[in-house]
């Protein structure tokens, strides 16, 4: 498998991990809007699982305490729902009451629900916010989590970070340098950015740079630069690649110990 280690770090953006709702219980949606409240910055408590008033968590934020009831539904959510939640923010003593829902509303719900403010998020509302926290964690903090990719034939395969289901990212359908793409997971429809570290468009051996990943992969199979630095394991046979820092000390000294990324054992290699 040439070039491996070098692709080990191609980075499928993942996001942030907050599970797919479609799959979840009802136990685990509240467990999955918890995580979703605390993202917003909100302080989440999960009231008591059983006669629990209406309410499944309490929300708090700059001293606003909400009632927020999970409806972890495929169909609609009716008019009790919300009496219940109204009756929940009496009983709890706080200043807005919310329902979500993995399905939608009746229309008389929406109704009531906007007569007695309770804010109210279906399924397509709840999806924006995802896609929202999403869009915004890229920005200001990066990559949240990076995916270990191997290169099998012309695909990355790679794992859906909200439903874990495997996605085949073909070579070919890699976003060209500095540019970003963004696919829907197949399964559950959330929308993933892919973005790939500048390294990857460059040759490890002549730093030669390329437009799109497969080029790039296509010319480091021929390069002499790269076979410069790619040597057998010993113990395994696997083939192997030295990093910039790696060759340099090789070439200096003219030996260099390194570890096996495949089997981690040790090889001396010699000029
Ligand atoms: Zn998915
Ligand atoms: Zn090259
Ligand atoms: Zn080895």
């Amino acid at each position: 498998m040439e070039l491996e280690d070098f692709e080990n770090n191609l980075g499928l953006e993942t996001k942030k991990k907050i599970g797919d709702f479609s799959k979840l219980n009802g136990h685990q949606f509240e467990d999955y809007l918890k995580e979703l409240f605390s993202i917003l910055g909100y302080q989440v408590m999960r009231t008591k699982l059983s006669g629990d008033q209406g309410a499944d968590l309490i929300i708090k934020k700059d001293d606003m305490k909400t009632v927020v009831q999970a409806k972890k539904y495929a169909g609609t959510v009716t008019n009790k729902a919300i009496q219940e939640v109204v009756a929940s923010k009496k009983h709890y003593g706080a200043d807005k009451a919310m329902v979500v829902t993995t399905g939608t509303f009746t229309k008389s719900a929406i109704e009531l629900a906007k007569s007695n403010k309770v804010e109210i998020w279906d399924k397509n509302k709840l999806k924006e916010i995802i896609n929202s926290i999403n869009k915004t964690s890229n920005k200001s903090k990066g990559f949240q989590n990076q995916q270990s990719l191997n290169l099998k034939g012309d695909t990355f395969p790679a794992h859906c970070p909200f439903c874990d289901s495997e996605i085949k990212l073909n070579v070919k359908d890699l976003p060209k340098k500095n540019k970003q793409k963004t696919l829907s997971c197949p399964e559950c429809n959330v929308d993933l950015g892919i973005s790939i570290p500048d390294n990857f468009y460059s040759c490890i051996g002549c730093k030669k740079e390329f437009d799109t990943v497969k080029e790039r992969i296509d010319h480091s199979k021929l390069c002499k630069k790269v076979k410069e630095r790619q040597f057998n394991c010993s113990h395994c046979k696997k083939e192997f690649t030295l990093d910039d820092d790696e060759f340099k000390e090789f070439t200096k000294k003219g030996n260099l110990k390194v570890e096996c990324p495949a089997c981690k054992k040790n090889n001396m290699l010699k000029k």
